[in-house]
């Protein structure tokens, strides 16, 4: 069965600084952080809709710093959301926040009001692309609150962003080799986008800050999911999610709707180069992992297509005995 969240985000709330490439209410879409009693009506409309599973569906709390935010605040959502954990109507509850504002008592509070999931918002593990982005961290803030999620017995996320002012490629590959070290179960992979009224916006606009490229990110994102696929880690997103507000604020950089898509079919054509290097022209038949075959012909065919220009001619069958991203002759 699929896992969901109930998602809720908190914008804005409980960040000390503004970072130099966000503007929440845009990403989020949500102008103002939502009342406890909001909150609570959202849950229980939730948890009434037909076909609502609880046993595979978190409360997620997303957007903020969570653990910097007013404390009767968050206490109040706690107060919420805590209970749908405990009747058994949600597998838990996720939130996110920032790696500075959550130590072992913080961790442990949590987990004892139902909390299973912290996310970190990393972003970077380099300290001079940290400072320059007015993060407010450094990685070591990043690797003393790994510690306390997994010493409070939380699953631990981590989230990066590629592309910041101030990274290049190999330093974006050395925070994700960082976050290979800290073993997270979840990994979020964002490539930075200019958005409207953010600090990046001006930057970009008097010609101080270029984003990557589509296809620059594309590439760089398929080998980041190679990189974290190889160390067991689940990468539960990549790009940020389109929707309304976020085509609204969007200024530059590499978004695209079907952005994971165009990730995995890229992971694809390289596999597909290896294992038709050499051959001729002719028909090949394929087997790649149940649920691949979309992802192996690539995004809109345009693997398929690229062999068929140098004469090979695929078919894709999904075979319950191939591994996910491997490709086996038949
Ligand atoms: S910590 Fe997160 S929510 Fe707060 S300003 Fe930075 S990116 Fe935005």
């Amino acid at each position: 069965m699929k896992h969901g969240n109930i998602g809720l985000f908190i914008p804005h709330l409980g960040c000390p600084q503004r970072c130099s490439f966000c503007n929440q209410n845009r990403i989020s879409g949500a102008a103002r952080a939502p009342s406890p009693e909001e909150v609570a009506r959202l849950l229980e409309g939730a948890v009434r809709a037909p076909g609502f599973d609880g046993a595979h569906c978190e409360i997620a709390f997303f957007g903020g710093s969570f653990t910097a935010v007013d404390p009767a605040y968050r206490e109040a959502l706690l107060d919420v959301a805590e209970p749908f954990v405990r009747r058994g109507q949600a597998a838990g509850i996720r939130l996110s926040t920032r790696p500075d504002c959550l130590d072992g008592p913080m961790a442990r509070h949590l987990a004892a009001r139902g909390v299973t999931a912290v996310e970190l918002g990393a972003q970077c593990m380099d300290d001079g692309v940290l400072a320059k982005n007015r993060r407010g961290h450094t990685a070591e803030d990043v690797r003393a609150a790994c510690r306390a999620v997994r010493a409070a017995g939380l699953e631990l996320g981590l989230q990066m962003m590629t592309g910041l002012p101030g990274a290049d490629r190999e330093t974006d590959r050395r925070t994700a080799e960082a976050f290979v070290a800290l073993a997270p179960d979840t990994v979020r992979i964002y490539p930075t986008l200019v958005m409207r009224d953010t600090e990046l916006c001006a930057l970009y606009e008097k010609g101080a800050y270029a984003p990557l490229s589509l296809e620059e990110a594309v590439e760089q994102t398929a080998a980041l999911l190679r990189l974290f696929d190889s160390a067991r880690i689940r990468v539960i997103r990549v790009g940020l999610h389109p929707d309304e507000s976020l085509a609204k604020g969007w200024v530059a950089g590499p978004f695209h709707p079907a952005f994971r898509e165009l990730c995995e079919s890229r992971r694809y054509a390289a596999l597909l180069g290896e294992a038709l290097a050499g051959l001729p022209a002719g028909e090949y038949r394929l087997g790649v992992a149940p649920g691949h075959a979309s992802k192996a012909v690539g995004h809109r065919g345009e693997n398929r297509r690229a062999l068929a220009e140098r004469g090979q001619r695929i078919k894709v069958y999904e075979d319950g005995a191939v591994a996910p991203y491997t490709i086996r002759r038949m």
